[in-house]
């Protein structure tokens, strides 16, 4: 879902076991690409005229065959058939270009060391535990970024990551004659990483492992749950963690309009994704269809994400779909987000409450009723010493905001809208009851956006750039 706008190169993982790869160079550029080619069991053949020390231990080792002293274009073309890659590894980059253009004609994958535009394959920074490998790439373009990633990466990857997957590997067949049905295959692998088997499966007590592995087979029967998820106004890095496990391990994702691209990208990706918002020929979907929907999948077994903008009990009808999944006796959690008013006034940098002039903070919904009317406790919202936060205010916003005028605050008092709050292309327009009006008009601002009235739009403070 990310907007992709160079090519990106795709990543695979390629068996080199006894295949041919055609090394051209000599060097310590060579002798880096040769010795993770080796620990692949590479078949590998060097064009060079001088090894540096390391290869040639290899040469003489028999590790590594030279073919050739020069990379003229002759030699070139007579190596290269029959390889599965070609690294131009010289540091003469003429050369290396040579060679990569030779390797392209023959619809050889070729990687030019540094220099991704001859290349067609470049070789990810890696991260080795076992059979586990986790490649980093930035398609090239920083090198740097990508080995600082992968330490990154590196330091949250157990050492007993490896001997976790052999564990998982041997007893594969195991746990598909014990459990035939795929989702419920899942289900019994993903209680067993959560638990204490993994961890003795990590330190090689594989008989414990067992042990617990045969313990959640028993006991985990095919049911499905329901998991109610408050995602936040839009920006990831606003996830809770809980969130994002629960979007790692979910059968299938129930998501509106609030939710952003950015969020959604973060969902497996091979769980099923269903729009249940307002389509362009159709309405938003009843509350009782989604209901029934989140109540069927569990039915059937799945693990049913219903993921919601901000947090699912503020203005969410969270409340509604949790009585119905009680009413039907189907097992659910719900997980708290941070809601529109908190990422939003984080974000434009105006304190919902405030020691000089706002005690309490009041949410509201300025959502008009079928016939177009408002009815909100107008009284109680008119009044100072307190910040006033409107959801789903935009279309009443000039209604919303005459009638506090109406109920006695004055056109002066302070307000706000922000749009898109959190996301990379949110707007804060700040102004007061008599003018938010004509510039949100003015600017164009549109759902989802929050309006916030009150003494601590003054406050508003932005961090020095
Ligand atoms: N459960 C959500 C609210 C759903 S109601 C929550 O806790 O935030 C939908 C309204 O929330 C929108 O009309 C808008 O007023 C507000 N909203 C949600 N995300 C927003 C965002 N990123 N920026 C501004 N307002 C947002």
């Amino acid at each position: 879902m990310t907007n992709i706008s160079e090519p990106a190169w795709f990543p695979i993982a390629l068996r080199l076991d006894g295949v041919r790869v055609l090394v051209v160079g000599g060097g310590m550029i060579a002798a880096n690409k040769v010795r993770l080619l080796l620990a692949h069991r590479a078949r590998v053949e060097v064009i060079a005229g001088r090894l540096d020390p390391e290869m040639q231990r290899w040469e003489d080792d028999g590790r590594i065959t030279r073919i050739a002293p020069t990379a003229d274009e002759t030699t070139l073309r007579a190596a290269m058939p029959g390889c599965r890659l070609v690294y131009a590894a010289t540091d003469d980059r003429d050369v290396n270009r040579e060679a990569a253009g030779i390797a392209r004609g023959m619809n050889i994958p070729v990687c030019a060391v540094d220099d991704p535009q001859p290349s067609t394959f470049i070789t990810p920074a890696q991260i080795h535990r076992g059979l586990v490998r986790i490649a980093i790439s930035t398609g090239g373009a920083a090198p740097v970024l990508a080995r600082r990633l992968r330490e990154q990466v590196e330091s949250t990857i157990p050492e007993g990551t490896g001997a976790l997957a052999v564990f998982m590997q041997q007893q594969r067949e195991h746990v598909g004659t014990a459990c035939p049905d795929i989702s419920r295959r899942r289900q019994v692998w993903e209680t067993f990483l959560d638990g204490t088997g993994a961890q003795a499966a990590r330190n090689g007590d594989t008989t414990r492992a067992r042990a617990v592995l045969d313990d959640i087979i028993a006991t985990t029967a095919t049911r499905g749950e329901v998991w109610l998820v408050g995602a936040g106004p839009g920006d990831p890095d606003l996830l809770t963690l809980r969130a994002l496990h629960l979007m790692q391990n979910a059968d299938c994702v129930l998501y509106d309009q609030l939710l952003s691209p950015a969020l959604l990208d973060r969902v497996r990706r091979d769980a099923e994704l269903v729009f249940v918002g307002k389509q362009r020929n159709r309405h938003t979907m009843p509350q009782e269809e989604i209901n029934a929907e989140l109540i069927r999948r569990a039915q059937a077994g799945q693990r049913v994400l219903r993921l919601k903008g901000g947090d699912p009990f503020v203005f969410g009808r969270g409340g509604e779909e949790i009585e119905a999944l009680l009413e039907s006796a189907i097992p659910f959690q719900v997980v708290p987000g941070i809601t529109a008013a908190n990422g939003c006034a984080a974000y434009a940098g105006i304190p919902l409450t405030h020691r000089d002039c706002a005690q309490a903070c009041l949410f509201v919904t300025g959502h008009a009723r079928a016939d177009g009317t408002l009815h909100l406790p107008w009284d109680s919202m008119a009044r100072p010493g307190q910040t006033v936060v409107i959801y789903m205010g935009v279309s009443a916003l000039p209604a919303l905001c005459a009638k506090l005028i109406e109920h006695g605050l004055p056109p002066q008092w302070p307000a706000a809208i922000v749009e898109r709050g959190t996301r990379a292309d949110q707007r804060v327009l700040t102004g007061t009851l008599g003018n938010l009006p004509t510039q949100a008009a003015q600017a164009g601002v549109a759902s989802p956006a929050l309006i916030i009235v009150g003494e601590v739009v003054r406050h508003r403070v932005l961090s020095p750039a």
